[in-house]
């Protein structure tokens, strides 16, 4: 049962520890273990939502509060002056974690269009 977990939903039941930026009854917030910025956070829902494209209508205040802790978070660590929220769904996109998860990062400039 344990094995079939993505290393997030291990995170959120508490089968790995780890340091929370952040956590609520809904979501928490890590730093990535491998980051790809000064600053690059990872806002989970603690839901095991595969992705963005199975998630139903029920989950659409989730999906909020995800954006909106992002959005708090980011405030809250001084990162007005830029920051980049990255959701990479299916395997093309580059997700790797079939569990869904916002990235936050900030700390340097951004290309466009995105690599
Ligand atoms: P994805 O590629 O699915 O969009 O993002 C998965 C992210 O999870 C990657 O940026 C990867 O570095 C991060 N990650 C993978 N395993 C761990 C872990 O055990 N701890 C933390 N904090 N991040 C992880």
């Amino acid at each position: 049962m344990s094995a079939s977990k993505t290393i997030f939903q291990k995170i959120a039941d508490r089968e790995i520890s780890t340091t929370f930026v952040y956590e609520d009854d809904l979501c928490f917030v890590i730093r990535d273990i491998s980051p790809q910025a000064p600053t690059h956070l990872l806002v989970v829902p603690k839901a095991p939502v595969p992705r963005l494209t199975e998630s139903t209508e029920a989950d659409t205040a989730l999906l909020g509060h995800l954006l909106f802790t992002a959005g708090r978070i980011a405030r809250e660590h001084g990162l007005d002056g830029g920051f980049r929220i990255v959701i990479n769904n299916g395997k093309q996109a580059g997700e790797t974690v079939p569990h869904l998860h916002l990235h936050l990062l900030a700390g340097r400039e951004f290309g466009w269009p995105p690599g």
